[in-house]
């Protein structure tokens, strides 16, 4: 098979569909790996380094839509991407078709095989192409977070781990699920007082059992939540409810207990956030401050870290990109109904029943 990738054009999306080394896995499985010019800089790899993996390098995004069979992206297509899609092609990338009807709409109107990384699921229900942008937002949450407690950026002026005589800094980690049992490591990791509220006991449970007496876990009601609080230097926002907006756990007035100075990392927020006050940012104006309180609310976290993103993310979406390349993707999507279940759009149809649903279409 011809597959294909292009440059990113999303504003200030800096991660690549294939890796240099994937483009190396589908050659050396027979396959062709068109690669735009210049598709890799934004993690590092050169033109070069895709050719010296076998891949030929193509001037313009056209030539990889109009000659290529499967087209790897990281994010959906943008408009001009979409006008360019055609009937029979394989488009395989983030979607998140529900809240984009224009989107959904193109595709339908393509005529493509439009596969979704957000959809594919893996045993027990979990969707494994997520988690490690969920791994990687957990784990930059601290970093984020101590950065903003600095002095100079609003803060309070602690560092999360103290010193020898001087006590470390209080993390409070609402939810415990990937992100936020990322960010636990990252905390506890770097000597700070951790506490993980969330409120399912298998949860608690797990977490318990790996953290022993690293981290402390605490039931989320809203009495612990309001206590851990008034205690806290920095708190991560880190709870999901699936396909819900996040839980408003943080109100306005709660800040008022708060430490002046004291930050909070909303890492929920492409879920609407779950404090109160929080209001998405960029990676460019990425904190503001409430009644004292300073707010890190960026929406796409990976995308600061693309490098590191992108490999995480090809090491989960590379071998489906094998299997649709080696069988077809009819016999792949057979063969595993993990990865039919990412298919989102097929010829002219939403075969999504969430999206359809959701959309309006027929399913
Ligand atoms: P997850 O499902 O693994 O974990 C969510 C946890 O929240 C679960 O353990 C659940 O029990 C807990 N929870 C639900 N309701 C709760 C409540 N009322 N109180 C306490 N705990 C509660 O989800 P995840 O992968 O960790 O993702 C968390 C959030 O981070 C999602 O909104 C996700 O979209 C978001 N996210 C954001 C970025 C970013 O760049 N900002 C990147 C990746 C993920």
């Amino acid at each position: 098979m011809r597959v294909g990738t292009v440059k990113e054009i999303k504003n200030h999306e800096y991660r690549v569909g294939l890796t240099p080394e994937s483009a190396r896995e589908l050659v050396a499985n027979g396959h062709e790996v068109w690669v735009e010019a210049g598709a890799g800089l934004g993690i590092g790899a050169t033109d070069a380094d895709y050719a010296d993996a076998g891949a030929k390098i193509v001037a313009t995004a056209a030539e990889i839509f109009a000659e290529c069979e499967m087209v790897v992206k990281v994010k959906e297509p943008q408009a001009g991407e979409r006008a360019m899609l055609r009937e029979g092609q394989i488009l395989y990338t983030y979607l998140h078709l529900a809240p984009d009807p224009e989107q959904t709409a193109d595709l339908v109107a393509s005529g493509v095989t439009a596969i979704a990384y957000e959809t594919v699921t893996g045993t027990g229900g979990s969707l494994p192409l997520l988690k490690p942008m969920s791994q990687v937002a957990g784990r930059m949450s601290i970093q984020a977070g101590a950065t903003a407690l600095e002095k100079a950026n609003g803060g309070r002026g602690v560092l999360l781990g103290g010193v020898p005589g001087v006590l470390p800094a209080r993390v409070m980690v609402l939810g415990g699920g990937v992100v936020g049992f990322n960010a636990a490591q990252m905390a506890v990791g770097l000597g700070a007082d951790v506490t993980i509220l969330d409120r399912s006991p298998e949860v608690l449970e797990r977490l318990g059992i790996h953290f022993e007496s690293r981290a402390k876990t605490r039931f989320a009601n809203s009495s612990n939540i309001r206590q851990m609080l008034c205690e806290a230097e920095l708190v991560i926002g880190a709870v999901l409810v699936p396909g819900a907006a996040a839980p408003k756990l943080v109100t306005r007035e709660m800040l008022s207990c708060m430490k002046p100075g004291a930050v909070l990392v909303d890492v929920a927020i492409d879920q609407g956030g779950c404090f109160e006050t929080s209001r998405a940012t960029t990676h460019e104006n990425p904190t503001y401050t409430v009644d004292g309180i300073v707010h890190y609310c960026v929406a796409n976290m990976p995308g600061a870290v693309a490098r590191t993103s992108t490999y995480a993310l090809n090491n989960v979406t590379l071998p489906h990109a094998l299997e649709i390349a080696n069988k077809g993707w009819k016999a792949a999507l057979k063969a595993d109904p993990h990865l039919a279940n990412g298919l989102n759009v097929h010829a002219g149809k939403v075969t999504y029943e969430a999206v359809a649903r959701e959309l309006g279409y027929d399913h």
